[in-house]
């Protein structure tokens, strides 16, 4: 069984956003079932932990191949779920595919046993290290990429030896209930990944049980607040990955028809609503008039819709309509120019490309999340101020830098305050699933995808055992002789002044 029983009576409709029709009925499942869930997952989790390496490898290729073999399935799911257009829906699921493959693939070899040297203090010790699975994962996740960004916690937990409970979005649940499906057929034995579905309540009771061993959170900061509150109660810890403002700089010599290019994918697919989407654009004085020109040209041949030729999707969550309207209006009231588009681009449930110019600072739109089809484009006077607006926020997630100088671009990379960084394309970081993916400060901590990503999912153990008997210093029966000779070991091995 793969899917939560459905004691509960109480169901919610998931709702296609360009059309408002019902999807689907899903179930609202309450603390008892979500608990009831997690007892089942325990029971698999032993059972999956036993199974081994090369018996779970072998079954997350055949998931990843099952869910190969039903891409367009899935992708209709997602289309219909978020409204994204079809070819995007299957991207994702291509990134999702990759990211079950990497995982089965190299979490023996990340997380297996593994001998380390134990230092000439300890020689006659033989020293293990290996990472041993959590239990039950709890994970949460947003509708946004509502295959893709979960995967990236339950493929890498399940890959280390865990059992899942996921908790898709309430916009969502349909995408993460046919995931389970697929996983079911392929692991038929024990429900190794479970979904609950519902409201942020049916997220609470996940994250404030006793018996989850790390609770995997994507979403908003506050929201990330209320799960951490909860799994403070119980020591759970968590892994957050949260929203962002990411910037994207254009340096003076950047080939600027790739970085136009690259920017308004990176500001307006998936309607903007992106977490590593680009928020905000600044371009070093020499390139600005002419990278604006191309930007605009290219932002005005978007259109929004749910056919096949639209550009990006309609905006999924009602809600988020205002916001944007919101930061759009405030840029303008505060001085800044809608060289493309403007307040009258929102038509709920659509909202049109809008390009944002001279918006002071202080703005929302500057300062705040908007997840929408808007950019605002600043003109800085070299790369140094375009690093230092760009690292002007509270969140840090991603950036882009588009510049033809490699070393410029790789200090300015390193100087930028974000998990990732991508010189000369957008987010090229996410299609490689052993690079870790993961933000700092409001955008959250901990890493999913690569080494990093597995070993997120499994706790260090670390086991010696003495081969042969040397001077016991830790007994009772230490005499004055070894520790003179200890003492002087230590004075030949560390005492030695180090030249430059
Ligand atoms: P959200 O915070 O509203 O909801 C996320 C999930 O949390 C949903 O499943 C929701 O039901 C659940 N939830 C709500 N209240 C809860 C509670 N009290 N306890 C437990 N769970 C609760 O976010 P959203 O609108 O679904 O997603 C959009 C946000 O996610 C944006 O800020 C976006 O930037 C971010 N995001 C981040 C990443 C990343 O990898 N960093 C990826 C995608 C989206």
């Amino acid at each position: 069984m793969s899917v939560a029983t459905e004691r509960t009576e109480k169901t919610f409709a998931s709702l296609n956003p360009a059309t408002g029709e019902v999807v689907a009925e899903h179930p609202v499942h309450d603390g008892d079932d979500v608990a009831a869930a997690i007892d089942r997952a325990r029971e698999a989790s032993r059972w999956w932990a036993e199974l081994g390496w090369r018996e779970r490898r072998v079954r997350l290729l055949n998931v990843k191949g099952s869910l190969a073999r039903n891409l367009n399935r899935m992708a209709e799911v997602i289309h219909q779920e978020t409204g994204k257009p079809v070819a995007d829906a299957q991207l994702e699921t291509i990134m999702a595919i990759s990211h079950l493959d990497w995982a089965a693939r190299n979490a023996q070899k990340v997380l297996g046993p593994r001998s380390v040297y134990p230092g000439m203090m300890a020689i006659n010790q033989k020293c293990t290290l290996e990472y041993q699975p959590l239990g039950v994962v709890g994970v949460i996740g947003p509708w946004n990429y509502p295959i893709f960004t979960p995967i990236g916690s339950i493929a890498y937990a399940l890959a280390a030896g865990n059992a899942v409970v996921f908790k898709p979005s309430e916009f969502t649940p349909g995408v993460g209930t046919y995931l389970a499906e697929l996983v079911a057929g392929v692991v038929p034995e024990h429900p190794v990944l479970q979904v609950v579905t519902g409201y942020g309540a049916t997220g609470a009771a996940l994250a404030s049980s006793p018996h989850i061993g790390k609770l995997a959170f994507t979403g908003s900061a506050p929201t990330a607040r209320k799960v951490m509150a909860a799994c403070a109660e119980n020591l759970t810890p968590i892994v957050a990955e949260c929203g962002g403002k990411d910037a994207c700089i254009v340096d003076a010599d950047a080939d600027l028809d790739a970085a136009a290019d690259a920017a308004l994918w990176g500001a307006m697919s998936n309607a903007g609503q992106t977490c590593i989407g680009v928020e905000r654009i600044y371009v070093v004085d020499r390139a600005y008039d002419a990278f604006l020109g191309k930007l605009t040209d290219k932002a005005r041949e978007l259109r929004p819709g749910f056919d096949r030729e639209a550009a990006y999707g309609p905006i999924t969550m009602p809600g988020q309509l205002d916001v944007i309207e919101r930061h759009i209006k405030d840029a303008i009231d505060k001085g800044g120019k809608a060289v493309v588009g403007g307040p009258e681009s929102v038509r709920k449930p659509y909202v049109e490309p809008v390009v944002l110019t001279d918006v002071p600072d202080d703005s929302a739109a500057v300062r705040e999340e908007t997840f929408g089809p808007t950019i605002t484009v600043h003109r800085v006077a070299s790369l140094d101020e375009a690093v230092e607006k760009a690292n002007r926020t509270g969140y840090g997630l991603a950036g882009t830098i588009f510049s033809g100088n490699k070393s410029r671009a790789m200090e300015a990379a390193r100087a930028m305050r974000s998990g990732m960084t991508s010189i000369n394309a957008f987010a090229a970081f996410a299609q490689v699933a052993a690079l870790p993916f993961g933000g700092v400060g409001e955008s959250g901590f901990g890493r999913i995808h690569g080494a990093d990503g597995l070993r997120e999912f499994a706790r260090p153990k670390a086991i010696t055992r003495q081969r042969f008997a040397t001077m016991n210093l830790t007994s009772f029966a230490r005499s004055e002789k070894e520790m003179a000779r200890v003492l002087g070991l230590i004075n030949m091995l560390h005492g030695k002044r180090y030249k430059r």
